[in-house]
Parts: structure tokens; C-alpha cells; sequence
């Protein structure tokens, strides 16, 4: 039976939707859209199969949670697809621990799994099954799906995944799990069409977005990623601190006094760009923004991003090709120049004009290294999902 799948992404402020065509294995979705503000002041916008902005909206006044948007979402959607049944909605899970190596059907159970993970993502699980709550008591005979941002690294060694901590801790679950799975899949799907016989080589993804982590793939596969136990680790983000010495939450304990909650969101919500800067965790703003310490902090994620790069290196012995995706990896031509600036010892150089124009290729002809913009589409992988579960 023909129908459509539809994907959604609810972040800690914003829902992200999609409809596929179940007939199609196209990666362009029939209609994607935003809400933006969910918590507060929500804003729709959506866009069809052409790129053109769609008019009739969705009313969201009063909208006071994700529960309640998808509640006003689902009936525009469905007048979106009209004659057409919505065949499954896959879901974004940021979460899946060790027992979700693929993405999988959601029942009770699975939620219940799914819910004891929450701790270990508090910005994104519980918005996430929020979500997969508020579409079954709209529509209990859909399936769901739920697909994680863990899963594409279960390919990883042990050696890779293991923290330096007692055996006892890493057999109970503490490893490095490694998150943004869902963009490292979709743009390793489209390394052939990029570097055709080279697809298969070394190659680093930088997802550079408010959540920022690197990948380092040999054969398309996650072989090593910045992000660990939780999205904080690694590179500097929009207002996660990334990399830290444990030391300092230790000293910030016995010493500041601080409570375990207090230095959640320390390290969640007021570090990182914004920390730093003192006063946004947007890289636009920041772009526009002509303070020292605006620059400081550009200056600190570029940096930190090439020494994670460089960090991940070794484990595919060198690096053919280095690719930017997400918001800032796609948009911003000056991150591309400043975190490529520390990289020249590796064979990095890039094209400036072709940079600045976020051509698909930046990299200088002469350069060893090939370096890549390609846009992300984490929607196509969770619609894959959704074709391959449901028939
Ligand atoms: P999320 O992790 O929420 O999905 P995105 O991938 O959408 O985040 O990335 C958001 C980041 O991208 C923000 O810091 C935003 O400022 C940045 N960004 C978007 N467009 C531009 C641009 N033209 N120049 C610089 N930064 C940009």
C-alpha cells in the first residue's frame, strides 16, 4: 500500500518534521518545516518538494509543549497528505545505549528502555519521546519507529569505545557511544557521488551545528567520533563545553560547592560559544558580533575543532578527505577558513572563492586532502528506517 512516512526531530526548543513518499526511496521529502520557540513563543514554517515556502500554517497560539504541537501538527499534516495514509512516523532518538544497535519498532517496553537512557541525553531523550508519546495517543494503529543517533558507531573496536576507567564501570554501560549517527549515515551514503573510488578511504565529518562532534569513517564506517558517554564530550559547542578536565567538576564540588544539577547546567547551557563569548551561543550572531570576546570564542571553537580532527587521525592513519556538514559546517565560510588554518601540516588547503561560495568542493587543487561542504539530511536516513520496517 502507497502512503507516506513522516519523520520528526524534537530538539530541547524546536520540532523538526518531514513527509516521505513511501513509494519513492528518494532522499527529498515531499514537505519538511520547523517549530521553532516550542516552550515558548512557537514559529511554523514549511516548505514543499519545490523549496517553496507553504502559506497555510499551523495555528500554534497557546502551544505550551512538543505534546501539544504535534497534536496541532498531526490534523495539518494529514490534510498535506489527503487520500494518502500515513503509513509510520521514525523518530530521531538521540539515546539507544547498548541495546539499540538498529533502529527499531517502538512498543512499551522498548520505551521503557528508552526512557532509563534519559539521564544520559538530558537535553534531547525526553523531548524525543515526548514526541513518540504525543503521536500514539493520536495515532495508536501507526507505527513508530525510533532511530539513534548511537547506532552508527556500534562499528567502532573496543579499544576505540573504552574509557580509561575500571572494567567494572565499562561492563556496566560507561563507554564512548557517540551521537549525531543519523548525519554521519546520510553523508556517508553520499561519498560515492563525491569522491567516487575514494569513498572508501579516510575520512573525517565534521558536524558542526549548536551540537557539534567529528567522525572519523574508513569505509564508510564510524571507526572513531569526539562525542563520548554523553553529548558534551568533545569539540566546543553552541553552549556545551565539550572536552574538560574532570578535575574541574571535581574542584567545582568540593570546593565551589556546587550541586550535581547546578553543574549539568553549567556544562549544558551556559558554556561553550556561550560561555566564552558571554553573549550568544549562535555562531551567526557571533559572525556579527564585533566584541573581543565574540572573536575569543570563534577563535576557541575553531581551534579546539581541528585538535579534535587531529585527535582522530590515527585511528584511520591519515586523511584523505574532510567533509563539513550542519549548520555551521555548511554556512559559515569562516569556520571552514580558521579550523582549516590549523590543519596545513595535515594537506589541508582551501580554495577561497570556492569556500566562500560553499561550492561542494573547497579544497585548493593542490591540496592532499580533499575538503567537501555537503548538506546534511538526517530526515532521509529515518525515512530509510521507516521504508525498511514497514511493509
Ligand atoms: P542544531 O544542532 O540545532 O540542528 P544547526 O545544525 O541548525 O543546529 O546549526 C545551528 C548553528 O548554525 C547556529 O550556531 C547558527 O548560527 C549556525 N549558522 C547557521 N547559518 C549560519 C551562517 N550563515 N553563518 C554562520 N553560522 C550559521
Amino acid at each position: 500500500m502507497n502512503g507516506v512516512y513522516l519523520t520528526l526531530n524534537a530538539g530541547s526548543s524546536s520540532l523538526k518534521f518531514a513527509l516521505f513518499d513511501s513509494a519513492a526511496s528518494s532522499a527529498d521529502p515531499l514537505l519538511k518545516g520547523t517549530v521553532a520557540g516550542v516552550g515558548g513563543t512557537p514559529a511554523f514554517t514549511a516548505r514543499g518538494a519545490d523549496g517553496a515556502k507553504i502559506d497555510t500554517g499551523v495555528a500554534l497560539d497557546g502551544a505550551s509543549d512538543h505534546a501539544e504541537v504535534i497534536a496541532r501538527l498531526l490534523p495539518w499534516l494529514a490534510a498535506q497528505h489527503a487520500g494518502r495514509p500515513l503509513l509510520a512516523v521514525g523518530h530521531r532518538v538521540v539515546h539507544g545505549g547498548q541495546h539499540f544497535p538498529e533502529p527499531t519498532r517502538i512498543t512499551p517496553p522498548v520505551l521503557a528502555q528508552l526512557q532509563d537512557l534519559a539521564p544520559l541525553a538530558p537535553l534531547h531523550q525526553h523531548h524525543n519521546l515526548a514526541a513518540i508519546r504525543a503521536v500514539a495517543q493520536r495515532e495508536p494503529d501507526v507505527p513508530q519507529i525510533a532511530c539513534f543517533d548511537t547506532s552508527f558507531h556500534r562499528t567502532q573496536s573496543h579499544l576505540a569505545q573504552q574509557f580509561a576507567l575500571p572494567r567494572t564501570l565499562t561492563d556496566q554501560g560507561i563507554i564512548r557511544y557517540g551521537f549525531h549517527g543519523l548525519s554521519y549515515d546520510y553523508i556517508a551514503s553520499t561519498l560515492p557521488e563525491h569522491l567516487q573510488d575514494g569513498a572508501d578511504g579516510r575520512v573525517v565529518v565534521a558536524h558542526l551545528g549548536n551540537g557539534s562532534s567529528m567522525c572519523a569513517l574508513h569505509a564508510r564506517k564510524s571507526v572513531a567520533t569526539t562525542m563520548g558517554f554523553t553529548a558534551l564530550d568533545g569539540l566546543m559547542m553552541g553552549s556545551r563545553c565539550g572536552t574538560l578536565d574532570p578535575g574541574v567538576i571535581l574542584h567545582l564540588i568540593q570546593h565551589e560547592g556546587m550541586r550535581a544539577d547546578e553543574i549539568e547546567t553549567l556544562l549544558y547551557t551556559r558554556s561553550g560559544l556561550l560561555g566564552v563569548s558571554g553573549t550568544s551561543n549562535d555562531m551567526y550572531v557571533l559572525q556579527n558580533t564585533d566584541t573581543a570576546s565574540a572573536r575569543d570564542a570563534i577563535d576557541m571553537f575553531c581551534y579546539r575543532a581541528a585538535c579534535g580532527l587531529a585527535g582522530l587521525v590515527p585511528s584511520i592513519g591519515g586523511l584523505d578527505a574532510l567533509v563539513f556538514t550542519a549548520g555551521i559546517g555548511e554556512n559559515s565560510a569562516l569556520v571552514r577558513t580558521k579550523i582549516c588554518g590549523w590543519l596545513d601540516w595535515l594537506g589541508v588547503s582551501l580554495d577561497d572563492v570556492a569556500n566562500d561560495q560553499a561550492a561542494t568542493v573547497i579544497s585548493a587543487a593542490s591540496s592532499r586532502v580533499k575538503v567537501l561542504v555537503v548538506p546534511t539530511n538526517e530526515e532521509a536516513v529515518v525515512a530509510r528506517a521507516c521504508r525498511a520496517l514497514v511493509r
